[in-house]
């Protein structure tokens, strides 16, 4: 049986968690201290996801850049395309918070939202 071993980022505590696997497929999660580590280590272990927190540049504004999330779970394996969309967007003020900023992101179907008000300067 193969094992993986993994930190959950579920909240500060950090737990180890063990998951244990065959052909694949998820058999056992221990570690966990509550039921969001085994929710995170399945998901983890077969459809890694994140939500990228980053700036975008606002042209126009009272500040140069506006904070943004990702307005869901992307796929891991995209977070660079991801961060090389946001670094390249450049987007007028005003903007407010969740104001789409960039849609459909590196072709994941999930857009980039503002998580700040930017007025105009
Ligand atoms: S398993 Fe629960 S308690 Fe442990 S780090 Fe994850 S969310 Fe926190």
């Amino acid at each position: 049986m193969e094992k993986r071993e993994l930190t959950c980022i579920g909240c500060p505590m950090g737990c180890m968690l063990t998951v244990s696997m065959e052909n694949g497929e998820v058999v056992e999660v221990a570690g966990n201290t509550c039921p969001k580590g085994d929710i995170y280590a399945r998901k983890e272990v077969v459809n890694p996801t994140r939500i990228v927190t980053s700036t975008v540049k606002i042209s126009g504004g009272d500040k140069e850049r506006v904070s943004c999330k990702t307005a869901s779970d992307i796929p891991k394996d995209k977070i660079f395309e991801v961060m090389k969309d946001i670094d390249g967007a450049l987007v007028k003020a005003p903007v407010h918070i969740g104001d789409i900023l960039i849609q459909d992101v590196a072709g994941t179907g999930v857009d980039v939202i503002a998580t700040r008000n930017i007025e105009i300067a």
